[in-house]
């Protein structure tokens, strides 16, 4: 019989995939002695077969029967019982954080008995009905799919007729009258009445729970997140405790170490006679977490003791949620928790200065996403007489953009290119799609812990929180700061660093990491790199001490390519020859095309040696010493001719007012037409292009040898390699080389130096991975082109696809990211592997690399690392993210 249902005690921190990270971590708090509200954790497993069947596993009920009655008899309390009853919570968690995306239910087993039960006594009265109150809102909405505004509306109807201001002002008639309006609420919107049985409510909540890890929210989260759709999420069911029974109660959220710089100390919030979900919900303003040193000392003693616990523990910054009922600490949660890219790099560095992790280990805990986020600019002011609004530095980074006050207009401003900046009071999860959309988020309630931190810091967005001195007036759509009046629309500039907002778009500077990498990866010898460059510079250097990858960098300009030099890459992996050719060159290559006869072209020809020559010197002198591969012209040849409609229009506007055409464009229309192809990117380009257009090679390789020639006697180190683009056929790259070899030979002849370089190919289309092994007796290297062996192996146009249908695959989970951006390790990578293989079994000293898009991203790199390649390459500014991701692959 399968077990769905673990109690606390039976788990362990590493059955997250099982019992979800909220359950597993609650089981190993348990198991530390840590105070655990009694409980139990129902399966992922559970989960799964209920999304899958649309009903319960069998035996489900009699487990969580079972674990119910060992838990009456543990407490001495039953649920439902009419005198002091058991109450439960009943909480998702799945195995990667997803916060506040899907459902809880609090309260379980109060009726229109146990409520009486619970009020035991006449202070308690109004605390238990105000429970009952929420568990049939909650239950009503969450499980019983009432939209959740009606309850809003007869909750302020009531209000309104007693004249209350706000929620802490009902008494106990009021909110007895409120359970009934809703219990009738319920009935009138349902048929059905709130069920009383206790046992029903817990059963039905659990559903509810598995339902919610497929409602919008959950899957948009999920999707911005890249977490996997079908890992279903566990239920969490536990005894309840009480943070709002009077100001010896409270609960808050602690980190041990700021979950922003990663500065080591107390963090969190707290907010006394208050129920865990207050404080997320950022409804009420909290107080720092020190100040319950001076509120329940003996508490905070005990709390401090078990947060360095639990970070010795795990080993790293954890995040907790505690409640204090009546003087006693309870333990709701921990995690491993979310941090900002500069505080990953800062809690690395110091758990190995600490000792508590190694070097290696640090560098597991950084990641190239983080890195990225480290170089983007930050703002070139701190002058705070323009600040407009102060609050929670939450989440860093510099974003400007209009202001806009809901989540619908900012997705709709962002889907027409706008920048904007969502302005809420405090967000709430039906927000997300307005927070992906936006550059920042700003909030005038809740502390570093509000949702709209946890899920900013998630998403590396920028936030500002908690903004007290900002007014938000969502109905007229503008908020005032300042003594100033921001109308939606108008731009500011929000610094998640510093915690301000400034009126207008305030300029951007350059990150200090991004600083230091231009400087070439060096900290100042006057010691004034400040903590968060000499944190990556550490983890940089473990990076490049472990990693196999070699990183090259993809650039066709001499600036590029010394910028790539600088920011570590080892060489070129690709540099596009055709890049070389547009502006004001294009002429040159449409007279090449349109030439008639070999004179004309051989004419054409000559004119762009020289320059070609040019461009290459520059190249190898800025990575002397080091490899660069030099890619042979490889565009679709429409690109170097006009536009035909836009050519064909001209010519026959120029006939309708009888001015007489001018024959270069009727011959040019004509050339046009003739090559004009449906389907470019499958047409004449790559190898092509070099055995249908005479000269063409020999034009390049010649500018190559000539350049080598030119740098070696300018007392140079030139290391040219040749590469033979959209090979398919073996005999196809046979040909190619023939004149490659012959122009070579030639120019060594002629100069006196020796330019034999190596001569390879990229794979990038499916039928040369699958023939790899011919391939390799021709080529000394190979070069995955991953951008064309996707869009050939999927059969998905590069250029069109993302735009057309993408974002419904996404929705719809045919793949969780593109495939143009992280590899497809099923389809692709099987191609890459079979070439790898392949290829080095028929030739073992094959050198092989990609230059696809994917060669700097992350999640691909480890890929290419465990499929054996030398390099990877990738945009200048991707080298440094690549270096650290082949570092990590490596561990
Ligand atoms: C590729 O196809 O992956 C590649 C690097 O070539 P390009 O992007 O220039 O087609
Ligand atoms: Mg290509």
């Amino acid at each position: 019989m399968t077990t769905y249902v673990y109690d606390f005690s039976e788990g362990r921190r590493d059955m997250a995939g099982l019992l979800g990270g909220k359950g597993a971590n609650l089981a190993e708090m348990a198991r530390m002695g840590l105070p655990v509200p009694p409980g139990f954790t129902v399966t992922t497993e559970a989960c799964r077969i209920f999304l899958a069947t649309g009903q319960a596993p069998d035996g489900l009920d009699r487990q969580i029967g079972e674990h119910l009655a060992a838990l009456e008899r543990a407490s001495g309390k039953r649920l439902g019982q009419v005198d002091d009853p058991l109450l439960l919570s009943v909480r998702s968690g799945a195995r990667f954080s997803m916060p506040g995306m899907m459902e809880t239910i609090l309260d379980i087993g109060l009726n229109d008995l146990s409520v009486l039960g619970l009020a035991k006594t006449p202070e308690r009265e109004r605390f238990a009905w105000d429970s009952y109150r929420r568990l049939v809102q909650m239950f009503g909405s969450t499980v019983m799919g009432v939209d959740g505004s009606h309850f809003e509306a007869a909750l302020a109807a009531v209000k309104q007729q007693h004249s209350r201001g706000d929620d802490t002002q009902l008494d106990t008639c009021d909110l007895i009258r409120i359970v009934e309006t809703f219990k009738d609420l319920i009935h009138e919107r349902t048929g059905e009445e709130f069920p009383q049985d206790p046992a029903e409510q817990l059963r039905r909540a659990v559903l509810a729970v598995f339902t919610s890890w497929n409602g919008e929210r959950a899957r948009l989260y999920r999707r911005r997140e890249h977490i996997p759709d079908d890992l279903g999420t566990a239920v969490n069911i536990q005894t309840m405790v009480f943070g709002n029974l009077g100001p010896d109660s409270g609960s808050g959220v602690a980190f041990t170490r700021d979950p922003a710089t990663g500065r080591p100390g107390v963090y969190g919030d707290y907010l006394p006679n208050a129920q865990g979900e207050d404080v997320v919900a950022g409804i009420r303003n909290t107080v720092p977490l020190q100040d319950l040193a001076g509120l329940d000392p003996a508490s905070f003693a005990r709390l401090r003791g078990y947060m360095d616990r639990l970070e010795a523990h795990y080993r790293d910054l954890c995040d907790i949620e505690f409640t204090i009922e009546r003087g006693t600490l309870w333990m709701l949660q921990t995690r491993v928790g979310k941090r900002t890219a500069q505080a990953a790099f800062a809690i690395a560095s110091q758990l190995a200065d600490e000792g508590l992790i190694s070097e290696r280990e640090a560098l597991g805990r950084v990641g190239g996403e983080a890195l990225a986020r480290l170089m983007f600019p930050r703002f070139a002011t701190t002058d705070s007489s323009e600040v407009i609004a102060r609050g929670v530095p939450a989440s860093p980074g510099a974003a400007v953009g209009a202001v806009v006050f809901d989540s619908a207009e900012a997705v709709r401003r962002a889907a027409a290119g706008e920048k904007v900046v969502l302005v809420r009071q405090e967000t709430t999860p039906d927000d997300l799609p307005g927070m992906v959309a936006a550059q920042a988020v700003l909030t005038s309630r809740g502390g570093k812990t509000s949702h709209a931190a946890v899920v900013a810091r998630g998403m590396g967005k920028v936030c500002v929180c908690g903004a007290e001195g900002i007014v938000v007036d969502t109905r007229q759509r503008r908020f005032s700061a300042g003594g100033v009046t921001v109308t939606e629309g108008t731009v500011v500039s929000v610094d998640g660093s510093e915690g301000v907002v400034r009126l207008g778009s305030v300029p951007l500077v350059d990150s200090d990491v991004m600083r230091y990498f231009e400087e070439g990866g060096v900290l100042p010898a006057d010691g004034t790199a400040r903590q968060p460059v000499r944190d990556v510079h550490r983890l940089m250097r473990q990076a490049d001490a472990v990693r196999g990858l070699e990183v090259r960098a993809n650039a066709d300009t001499p600036e590029d390519a010394a910028r790539a030099r600088r920011f570590g890459a080892q060489g070129i992996g690709l540099c596009r020859t055709e890049h070389m050719f547009l502006g004001d060159r294009r002429p040159l290559v449409e007279a090449m095309i349109l030439a008639h006869g070999d004179t004309e072209r051989e004419a054409a020809l000559a004119a762009l040696l020289p320059l070609q020559r040019q461009d290459f010197t520059g190249i190898l002198e800025a990575m002397d010493g080091l490899p660069v591969t030099v890619r042979l012209l490889d565009p679709p040849l429409h690109e170097f001719l006009p536009d035909r409609t836009e050519l064909a229009v001209r010519l026959a506007r120029g006939e309708a007012l009888g001015t007489p055409a001018d024959p270069h464009d009727s011959e040019l229309l004509a050339a046009v037409t003739r090559m004009h192809e449906e389907n470019p990117m499958l047409g004449l380009r790559g190898v092509r292009l070099g055995l249908v257009v005479p000269g063409l090679v020999a034009m390049q390789v010649r500018a190559l040898a000539e350049a080598v020639v030119a740098r070696r006697h300018a007392g140079g180190d030139p290391r040219a390699e040749i590469m033979v683009p959209l090979v398919d056929a073996v005999e196809e790259l046979h040909l190619v080389r023939e004149e490659v070899d012959r122009v070579l030979a030639e120019v060594s002849l002629e100069t006196g130096v020796d330019v034999t370089c190596p001569v390879g190919t990229m794979i990038e289309l499916p039928r040369a991975a699958l023939t790899a092994g011919r391939i390799a007796k021709e080529a000394a290297f190979f070069s995955f082109g991953t951008n064309d062996l996707t869009q050939t192996t999927w059969g998905f146009s590069r250029d069109d696809v993302e735009a057309a249908f993408f974002s419904a695959y996404l929705d719809k989970g045919v793949f969780p990211v593109s495939p143009f951006e992280t590899i497809d390790r099923e389809g692709v990578g099987r191609l890459v592997r079979i070439a790898v293989e392949e290829g080095r079994a028929a030739r073992p000293d094959l050198k092989i690399g990609v230059c696809g898009e994917h060669g700097g991203d992350p999640a691909s790199v480890h890929f290419f690392h465990g499929a054996g390649l030398d390099y990877v390459s990738c945009s200048p500014f991707r080298v440094p993210i690549a270096r650290l991701e082949a570092g990590r692959a490596a561990l």
